[in-house]
């Protein structure tokens, strides 16, 4: 009896009353059975026209999973009742716990998707004595439910970004919102082409679209004109963070083609692990790497010039009007090109090329948080590596809006966990 009085404090479905309730074995394991009944004189729902219509006859019953009490898990068992709707035909009932042929109730969907929010997929399910399918449908259903009730108004700064997926050249595009207060993920597809982001901003539509004032992105040419095209009121930016990593694939690049001119000529590698130190800020470096890093120094080196090159042009950002910077900006390249350093050369004639969008991100200044995209693109990565065994770009989707997303969740009364 009392946990009859418990349940109707939990979730109480309107037109039906809870029956008995037992311990039974399903599927060779002890577990709460409660059944349900439709209320006297109740009519059921046509789950097509979501009118109250006649009985036309009544299925066998089944168990639909239910939160787990005290680690037995419990079922709501129900024999559905089919509809006689003279417009939609003969239909199985529209249920307010569950649907279609899913056996899980929505509560326990909301359950096991917010714990998979806190654990990995995998430990979620084996907390739960469930599998990993059954964890990744309860997460589509509340990412699907989400998407379908969140609100894309007010949207006026939004990032574009990709990170590397999987082995091979495989890219997810991701689209941020990065108003203050609201970062979230908008938009996420698959691959790096102009079509992908045209796909994005179709799905926005084109009110929405006009209505965006800042554009985060990274140099790429078909990006920055399909930006143009569709978004042509907002401000383009060149942000620090997409520039800075351009200078940080350069390093790397020259870094390994002078660790192959070492080996090739049997001289000390002597940049053995140095890889992080150069990559890294001085200010993030350890005393140990740090001391490493002055001796390093001491050599003539291509990657310590590389190495150089950057922190010097770090300078940059920090000028407050954009014609200094500009100036700035034409003296480090000039200074890039006389050097012997293709990678960086490379990256020079890039940032000449782009000088006025990269000036942008002076006239946005104060109004755009310059580590917006930084951050969101650090969390997608830690969902990544979370994503142990998402075996498709589509379970890791759906893994991104359920993190990264901000997405509405059905509402009950009762907190569930
Ligand atoms: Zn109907």
């Amino acid at each position: 009896m009392l946990i009859k009085t418990l349940l109707n404090k939990v979730e109480r479905f309107k037109s039906f009353v809870y029956g008995s309730i037992g311990v039974q074995l399903v599927d060779g394991v002890e577990a709460l059975v409660i059944d349900i009944e439709p209320r006297r004189n109740s009519r059921p729902v046509c789950p097509e026209c979501g009118k109250r219509r006649n009985v036309y006859d009544r299925q066998p019953q089944r168990l639909f999973e239910y939160l787990p009490v005290w680690t037995f898990k419990a079922y709501l068992r129900y024999a559905p009742r089919r509809v006689d709707c003279p417009t939609c035909g003969v239909k199985v009932e529209a249920l307010p716990w569950g649907y279609g042929k899913e056996r899980m109730t929505f509560s326990y969907q909301v359950f096991l998707a917010r714990w998979a929010k806190r654990l990995s997929w995998k430990e979620t399910a084996d907390i739960f004595e469930t599998s990993w399918d059954t964890v990744f449908r309860a997460v589509q259903f509340v990412v699907d439910y989400g998407l379908a009730h969140r609100s894309l108004e007010g949207v006026t700064e939004i990032g574009v970004d990709e990170i590397k997926v999987f082995k091979g050249h495989k890219y997810l595009t991701l689209v941020y919102q990065l108003n203050a207060g609201v970062r979230r993920l908008l938009w996420c597809g698959p691959e790096h082409r102009a079509k992908t982001l045209l796909r994005f901003f179709h799905e926005f539509g084109k009110e929405r679209s006009a209505q965006i004032r800042f554009v985060c992105s990274d140099m790429w040419a078909p990006y920055l004109k399909v930006i143009a095209k569709k978004a042509p009121q907002a401000l383009n930016i060149l942000d620090r963070f997409h520039i800075m990593r351009a200078f940080s694939e350069a390093i790397d690049q020259i870094r390994r083609d002078e660790v192959k001119q070492f080996k090739a000529n049997g001289q000390e590698n002597v940049l053995e692990r140095g890889r992080w130190l150069l990559l890294k800020r001085p200010e993030n470096l350890t005393e140990k790497q740090t001391t490493r890093l002055g001796e390093l120094l001491k050599l003539n080196l291509a990657s310590i010039k590389g190495y150089l090159l950057r922190e010097d042009f770090q300078r940059f950002w920090e000028y407050q009007r954009p014609d200094f910077a500009g100036k700035f900006l034409d003296n480090w390249v000039t200074r890039a090109l006389q050097t012997d350093l293709e990678p960086m050369k490379k990256v020079a004639r890039m940032l000449r090329s782009h000088k006025p969008l990269i000036l942008n991100w002076f006239k946005a200044k104060g109004q755009l948080s310059s580590g917006a995209v930084e951050g969101m693109n650090l969390k997608a990565k830690l969902t990544m590596r979370k994503a142990f065994g998402f075996r498709t770009l589509k379970c890791l989707q759906i893994a991104l809006y359920h993190e990264l997303g901000k997405l509405p969740e059905p509402e009950y009364h009762h907190r569930f966990c």
